[in-house]
């Protein structure tokens, strides 16, 4: 079968064919045949599209926010009507199992929904008496221009919907770069971006790899970078960032606890540790991937969880039963077998999985995996494996429960169960995360989401969220009349 040769980029409210010679090959996981080759977007294109976005800021910044707010909300319905054909683009480019990417469209939906919503409170009249002096200050939020925002492949459409809603809300025309692995999500947003009506330019799509993303970084145009992805490229973008002093929000890597305390509920931990550590086949950023629990209940745990993960179907992510999908890329699955290689090499136990599941010839996939008897300095319990791997740690006593929890230089997630929520709530206060879940683990479009330490800068999500773009200008007045 010919493999779609893609080589356009969507600037200006057109595609445009890219003088890039360069090509990624898209690979559908679960059956290692190609799906696409799509262009590697090069600098010229990346001017283009900056300079494309950057022609219609001042338009756009000067939309009145309602009308801003009714496109966004326009873009919401646009992606719900073309909701099956992006679920079936999610699990064919990255092998999100179906249950989980129907939920792509809604979420997404909601996400712009309620920044349309809740935007307009951002650019209502603000005027402040002087405590200092006669007069007052009328205080201004102004969008801060041509927006880059760069994503990951783990959720194709969601993380970049997180940032489009809260820029476009904001005033910033935006540049897009989605993830190499897959682009055809993203290629099918800019269908809805037109159907919704967005005036051409605002918003802009270069597909492509490590380099185009360097080169939007580094693009003078651009006000500021929203970015979600690795520690290690969110730290080099920061540096470049902080050199042209741009504002930027980094979403990052984690190695989040899911802390047990002695009196946890064996059912609820059962009915939720799935989603809790390893929803998308182990490829979230704010999976709780370190289940600490107190050694007195250990080996209960152990086998309840063993027993969960055991039972969970794997297989074709296109089957509404599967709850394990193929790891992204064969470069993702080789990644995550080195560390189940390190596991066992270290001297964790593998009570669960360990391995590459039996009679797969086809696809990349793992087998989900519970390591117990991990030790702190284990490399599965310091590095983030992105993968469906869970490291169970034993503590005697809740300050060292608190302690492991925190033994991390990531900051991201968190999720404490107990029995007793008041008790959950006051161990959440001494957990060093931006999101901690009791009893479960949620997201919510108006809560800040903001990885801490090495987890990020800058939040996402809430009324915080949309004004990481926007500027303060302070307009003082003498006293009138
Ligand atoms: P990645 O390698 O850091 O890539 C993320 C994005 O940055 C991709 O679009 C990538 O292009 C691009 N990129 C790579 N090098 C760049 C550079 N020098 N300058 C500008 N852009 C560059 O991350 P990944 O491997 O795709 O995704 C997995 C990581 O994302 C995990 O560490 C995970 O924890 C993190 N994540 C965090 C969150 C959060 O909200 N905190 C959410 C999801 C995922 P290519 O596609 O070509 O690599
Ligand atoms: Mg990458």
């Amino acid at each position: 079968m010919p493999v779609d040769q893609i080589g356009d980029v969507y600037v200006a409210g057109r595609w445009r064919t890219s003088g890039s010679e360069r090509r990624t090959a898209v690979v559908d996981p679960t059956t290692e045949d190609p799906l696409a080759e799509v262009v590697s977007a090069d600098a010229a294109d990346v001017d283009a599209a900056v300079r494309a976005a950057d022609a219609v800021a001042r338009d756009w910044g000067a939309t009145p926010v309602v009308e801003r707010c009714r496109l966004v909300v326009r873009l919401a319905e646009e992606i719900e009507r073309r909701a099956s054909g992006l679920t079936e683009t999610i699990t064919r480019e990255n092998g999100t199992p179906v249950a989980e990417s129907a939920h792509a469209p809604t979420t997404a939906a909601a996400h712009l929904r309620h920044c349309a919503e809740v935007g307009p409170s951002l650019f209502a009249e603000d005027v402040r008496p002087n405590p200092m002096a006669p007069g007052d200050t009328l205080v201004q939020r102004r969008p801060l221009g041509v927006a880059g925002l760069i994503t990951p492949w783990n959720y194709p459409l969601s993380l970049i919907v997180v940032k489009l809603g809260p820029a476009l809300v904001a005033g910033c025309p935006v540049v897009i770069k989605p993830a190499a692995e897959t682009p055809l999500a993203a290629r099918m947003l800019m269908d809805a971006v037109e159907a919704a009506g967005l005036p051409a330019g605002v918003v802009n799509l270069v597909t492509g790899d490590g380099a185009t993303g360097q080169a939007l970084v580094e693009h003078p145009l651009v006000r500021t970078i929203s970015f979600t992805g690795s520690t290690a490229v969110g730290r080099s973008i920061g540096e470049a960032c902080g050199r042209a002093l741009r504002p930027v929000v980094l979403e990052l890597g984690g190695k989040s606890p899911a802390l047990v305390l002695d009196d946890a509920d064996p059912e609820v931990i059962a009915r939720s540790i799935l989603k809790v550590s390893m929803r998308n086949t182990g490829q979230t950023c704010k999976a709780c991937t370190r289940l600490i629990v107190p050694n007195t209940r250990r080996g209960e745990i152990v086998d309840l969880v063993a027993d969960v993960v055991s039972s969970a179907p794997l297989g074709d992510p296109f089957d509404p039963s599967t709850f394990f999908g193929p790891l992204v890329s064969a470069r993702q699955r080789d990644r995550v077998l080195g560390y189940l290689e390190s596991g066992h090499a270290e001297g964790a136990k593998a009570v669960v999985g360990g391995g590459t599941p039996a009679g797969r010839d086809r696809g990349f996939f793992v087998e989900p995996t519970v390591f117990d008897d991990v030790t702190p300095s284990m490399r599965i319990a310091r590095e983030e494996i992105f993968g469906p791997v869970l490291s169970v740690l034993g503590y005697d006593g809740l300050d060292e429960g608190v302690a492991l929890a925190n033994d991390t230089p990531y900051g991201l997630a968190a999720t404490i169960f107990s029995r007793d929520e008041g008790r959950a709530a006051a161990v959440a206060v001494r957990i060093e995360a931006g999101t901690i879940g009791i009893n479960h683990y949620g997201s919510n479009a108006a809560a800040p989401f903001a990885g801490h330490r090495d987890s990020g800068l800058g939040v996402e999500f809430g009324l915080e969220g949309i004004e990481e773009y926007l500027a303060l200008t302070s307009v003082h007045r003498l006293p009138r009349g």
